[in-house]
């Protein structure tokens, strides 16, 4: 088993990774000394294949689990959904050192913990994530919320839960294309932090791909190592958390004028971070071999690479871009890359530069 400690004071917390945890989530969660009324909250799709095997750890381990199941989907991540989560809770009569389970991806991860920051003013959580994105990313930090019809996340808190246990085991049930957009967030905490990382994913990636155990451990504890240590700095987005939105103000702005459903997040950014690398490229001299690399690690991986838009779209994606969340004052800000490895956040990026960007990547030749 491998643990990273997330250093935030009374808040800190462990990420624990292994096979086989699910199995053992009601011993782990036995050390938080909650109360034993809990509620496990996952969707459909993970819920057939892993609820019974957490409800029987909890029960066994002496708690008394309620099982809240939602549909899969985006669509789950809605104040309709937090409502009757809260009214299955108070049915089950969960109190204040109750806690709720989030057995699933970052779709679950956010609900529950959004759920749990707000339910009698907050009760405990512990996420148990089952993709690859939520292992690395969704899961750690503390972001929770929900959406609204005028966008992505615009309801929801900091709200840290008290344990993370990423079941490797639950990867192997993980469609194809969902592993392949965590992979884009992974692939990112190299290009954002960790050269030595990126090198090892260009060496592994095959074995990534064919989800061998013994090479994915370790790729996915230091990405939550990484995680750990910007989030630890770092907790409410004030500075340095901006390196982890590396390639997101383009991959944000595609899924928006895409229409959520089109891209994948993952995919969305594996766009967005190649359009970012060439945008370093211009203004911040990262080396062309770089761009390259980047370039095809997300291509290897089968990732897109690649958009073409019209004029009219392009409009459409400055505008989403401007009206992202982490746009101040109306000026977009980016994170860009100074070479593999290392990154500046809050840099000024001139529109006609974004275009030459989008230009590049619109008119390159496939090399499939
Ligand atoms: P993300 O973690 O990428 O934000 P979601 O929470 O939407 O994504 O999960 C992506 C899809 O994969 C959903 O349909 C979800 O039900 C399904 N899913 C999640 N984990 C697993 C798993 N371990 N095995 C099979 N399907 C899963
Ligand atoms: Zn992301």
């Amino acid at each position: 088993m491998h643990t990273v400690h997330v250093p935030l004071g009374n808040r800190s917390y462990d990420i624990k990774i292994a096979p086989g945890l699910i199995g053992r989530i009601g011993h782990e969660c036995a050390r938080l000394k909650l109360a034993t009324r809990c509620a496990i909250i996952t969707d459909t799709n993970v819920g057939k294949r892993y609820a019974k095997a957490a409800f029987n750890s909890l029960a066994t381990a002496g708690f008394s689990p309620s099982l809240i199941i939602v549909q899969p989907g985006e669509a789950a991540k809605s104040l309709k959904t937090v409502q009757s989560c809260y009214d299955q809770l108070a049915a089950h009569r969960l109190e204040r050192k109750s806690f709720i389970v989030a057995l699933g991806g970052g779709v679950v991860g956010d609900l529950a913990g959004f759920v749990a920051a707000t339910y009698l003013r907050g009760i405990a959580f512990v996420q148990a994530p089952t993709t690859l994105l939520a292992q690395v990313d969704s899961s750690v930090g503390g972001k929770v919320g929900v959406n609204l019809k005028a966008g992505k996340n615009l309801v929801g808190a900091f709200y840290q839960p008290k344990l993370v246990l990423c079941d490797l085991d639950t990867l192997k049930t993980l469609p194809d294309r969902e592993f392949r957009a965590g992979l884009a967030e992974v692939i990112k905490y190299g290009i954002i932090y960790d050269a030595k990382l990126f090198a090892q994913l260009e060496r592994d990636l095959p074995n990534i791909l064919k989800r061998d155990q013994s090479i994915l451990a370790p790729v996915i504890l230091r990405c939550c190592e990484i995680k750990a240590e910007v989030v630890g700095q770092d907790e409410t987005d004030g500075g340095l958390r901006a390196i982890l939105n590396f390639g997101h103000t383009i991959g944000h702005a595609i899924e928006n004028i895409s229409g959520y459903g089109k891209f994948l997040h993952g995919e969305a950014i594996s766009i967005g971070q190649v359009v970012t690398a060439k945008l370093s490229r211009a203004i911040f001299g990262l080396p062309e071999r770089d761009v390259e690399r980047i370039e095809n690690i997300f291509q290897r991986a089968s990732l897109p690479v690649q958009t073409r838009l019209n004029s009219s779209k392009r409009q459409r994606l400055l505008h989403a871009m401007r009206l992202d969340k982490k746009v101040s004052d109306g000026e977009i800000k980016f994170v860009l890359a100074e070479k593999i490895g290392k990154v500046a956040w809050h840099q000024r990026v001139p529109e006609n530069l974004i275009h030459n960007a989008l230009d590049e990547v619109a008119n390159r030749k496939s090399r499939r």
